[in-house]
């Protein structure tokens, strides 16, 4: 199969060692949307930082824990300025899923009450669905669903309709993990301010993918993991309006977010670090910054130039294929989901795998989502900076096979 579609040159798969088997065989990963391969550039930084810089941060009177804070606190400025933020918005968490946890516990056990709303969509990944859940059991507040538009997309005609002065928030994915659909993100802060609601911005899925301005997005909060941006497990990132930030009480407690503690009460340090109780993921936020340097160095419009136009090749190949029911809008943002009729999607992960191609099958967390659209699960494609026609020329040979075993 030869599609010629134009693909903007990223020729970066040498940079990471993970894309090789067992065998020294190229790895057809097409699984980035649930994590990403990392470049030697963080891994050789994790690795230094864990080494012969390691200490811990905030509390040493030594030197090396002196540099280890300034590398801490540059590598918050770091993530902060890629999203367009200030370094004292942006609060380390352990990931999107804690981050979104976050503000539900801290600004929304403060702001909501019974009867108030929150307005979240049907394609929301579990991670945006189940805090709001816990919040609404605790509060009394009400939780509405957007629906979605035939091609996949949060329909804001819909929100613009539901949306009441009894919302408080609206919480959506920038980007669908399952469909790969954009959102509108500026109409969504639109709409929401129009009735005087906060929007969160589930960015999991847009912050590897395309450049985010949380500025220019006027959203209140943005959430993103770095595991997704090409940076270690185990941190992610809460930015939040300055002033949302700083009216919001603590919702950890323990060393290194307090001001004074006694034994009739605490004060709490100033944001972001009354967010960040108890020792950091030092070296993995160090990590985080320095997949922010590698991504930058490449461009976010050149990789979302070349994850789109790996889409369309992929599109391309599938379209022809009459039993392939396709998920998601023409211009998915790096993600495809599919299915083949009579194949469940885990057989053909199955088979895939044996031809070293691998991808996603399942619910994606996202089981409202397969509710609605009638399915237990789809076969996903995610790509990212280091994918390439060869990755598509695999998995639609791969395809190919699986309809044939299949008949
Ligand atoms: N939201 C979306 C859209 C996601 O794709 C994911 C990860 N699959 C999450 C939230 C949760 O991210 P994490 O597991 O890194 O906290």
């Amino acid at each position: 199969m030869n599609i010629a579609v134009e693909t903007q040159a990223i020729d970066r798969k040498q940079d990471f060692p993970g894309l090789v088997t067992d065998h020294g065989k190229p790895w057809h990963y097409l699984d980035t949307a649930a994590t990403s391969q990392k470049p030697q550039a963080v891994i050789d930084t994790v690795a230094r930082v864990l080494g012969r810089d390691y200490a811990t941060v905030h509390r040493g009177v030594y030197s090396r824990s002196a540099q280890m804070t300034l590398g801490y606190e540059a590598a918050r400025r770091r993530v902060a300025e890629f999203v367009g933020g200030a370094e004292d918005e942006l609060v380390f968490t352990r990931g999107a899923t804690e981050a979104i946890n976050l503000v539900a516990q801290s600004w929304g056990a403060a702001n909501l009450r019974a009867g108030d709303r929150i307005l979240l969509s049907q394609l929301e990944h579990h991670s945006n669905i189940v805090p709001w859940q816990l919040l609404a059991a605790r509060t009394g507040a009400l939780i509405d669903v957007c629906p979605i538009t035939g091609d996949g997309r949060i329909d804001l005609d819909a929100a613009e309709k539901m949306l009441t002065r009894d919302h408080k928030l609206v919480s959506f994915a920038h980007v669908s993990n399952v469909l790969g659909s954009t959102l509108d993100a500026r109409r969504a802060a639109d709409l929401a301010h129009a009735v005087g609601a906060k929007l969160l911005l589930d960015g999991c899925q847009s912050v590897p993918r395309m450049a985010v301005n949380v500025a220019a997005l006027e959203c209140d909060f943005y959430v993103f993991s770095s595991h997704k941006l090409y940076g270690p497990t185990g941190v992610g990132a809460l930015w939040a309006r300055g002033e949302l930030l700083e009216s919001m009480p603590p919702w950890e407690g323990g060393g290194a977010m307090i001001e004074k503690v006694t034994f009739t009460g605490s004060t709490y340090a100033p944001p972001p670090q009354r967010f960040e109780a108890g020792t950091p993921a030092i070296a993995e936020a160090i990590g985080f910054a320095a997949a922010v340097d590698y991504v930058e160095a490449i461009g976010m419009e050149e990789i979302a130039a070349h994850e789109y136009a790996l889409v369309a090749h992929l599109r391309e190949g599938l379209r022809p294929m009459n039993d392939i029911r396709l998920f998601g809008p023409e211009d998915s943002a790096g993600i495809v989901s599919f299915l083949i009729d009579g194949v469940h999607p885990h057989d053909l992960g199955t088979i895939l795998d044996e031809e070293n191609v691998a991808i996603r099958a399942g619910h994606h967390c996202a089981q409202p989502l397969m509710d609605h659209l009638g399915i237990p699960a789809t076969a996903r494609a995610s790509f990212g900076l280091y994918s390439d026609e060869s990755d598509v020329e695999a998995l639609l040979r791969g395809i190919e096979r699986t309809r044939r075993i299949f008949g």
